[in-house]
């Protein structure tokens, strides 16, 4: 039987190199095999490692096909982008390692590291509307069911969170955005900012910046994370030749509003 592998599980951030740890260039650099979403793998320079790509939707069968290599004696990235943590890979590996199919598994070394998540790159291009307490939901119904995430949004909403949401639209769930959209209007001001963050650190990133009122759910697709803020979440003029529009969009660190 060979030595046994290792298996590492990373994210390679939201966009561009610099954006990447360099904990995670280190693990990458080291692999023998790379395992992920094929155009995940794609931003990783070809090195002297062999490279498993699949569909998207398997993660819990790339997570077994990672084991499969640590446990044959592999050192094995296994790749998200953003964070691994956050809707990715790091989970689908632990329900794998629970499910216990293959008791070999519970022998490899596992390790995961932290990346830059899309809210975290979406967040600091207008500004800091994340300055304040936020809450996070995928709105993908994949895995949940679509009563889950309304009742989520309209208790977040009730609360005064700043939102997160990720995964919020897509060719086969076209509708939800707009529905989500449309419960935050029945029960926060219209004129409370929201952010579009198309493709953040990509060479086709686009922001808007519009208002409850009248963001448009057409304007985003499944590289889009969307922010929406509090009550207190405000814009300030923004100076400057970047390029990224007139305006911050920031959230105060204290909490000024009556109690919700
Ligand atoms: N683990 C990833 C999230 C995976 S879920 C992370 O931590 O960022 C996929 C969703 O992430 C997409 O639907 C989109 O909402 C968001 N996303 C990923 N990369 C993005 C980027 N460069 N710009 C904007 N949103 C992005």
């Amino acid at each position: 039987m060979s030595a046994l592998g290792s298996l590492t599980v990373v994210g390679l951030g939201p966009g561009p190199d610099r954006w990447l740890t360099p904990e995670v260039a280190d693990v990458l650099a080291g692999a023998t095999d790379l395992v992920g979403y094929g155009p995940y793998l794609d931003r990783i320079p070809q090195s002297f490692h062999r490279r498993h790509g699949s569909d998207n939707r398997v993660e819990l069968s790339r997570a077994r096909l990672a084991l499969d290599l640590a446990v044959s004696g592999r050192k094995v990235a296994l790749v998200s982008g953003g964070d691994p943590g956050v809707f990715a890979m790091a989970s689908a590996l632990f329900e794998a390692l629970e499910s216990g199919d293959d008791p070999a598994w519970a022998e490899v070394p596992v390790r995961v590291c932290p990346g830059v998540s899309a809210m975290l790159a979406a967040a600091a291009r207008v500004g800091a509307p994340l300055g304040h307490d936020f809450c996070v939901l995928s709105l993908s119904d994949n895995l949940k069911p679509w009563e889950v995430v309304l009742k989520r949004l309209r208790l977040a909403a009730e609360a005064d969170f700043v939102i997160a949401l990720y995964n919020p639209i897509s060719k086969a769930r076209p509708w939800q955005l707009g529905a989500a959209l449309d419960t935050l209007r029945s029960m926060k001001d219209p004129a409370t900012p929201v952010v579009l963050a198309r493709a953040v650190g990509r060479h086709d990133e686009d922001i808007t910046i519009a208002t409850l009122a009248d963001c448009d759910p057409a304007t985003a697709d499944m590289r889009t994370l969307v922010l929406i803020g509090s009550s207190q979440t405000r814009l300030l003029p923004r100076k400057g030749t970047d390029g990224l529009g007139d305006v911050w969009v920031y959230t105060p660190r204290s909490y000024t509003a009556e109690v919700p």
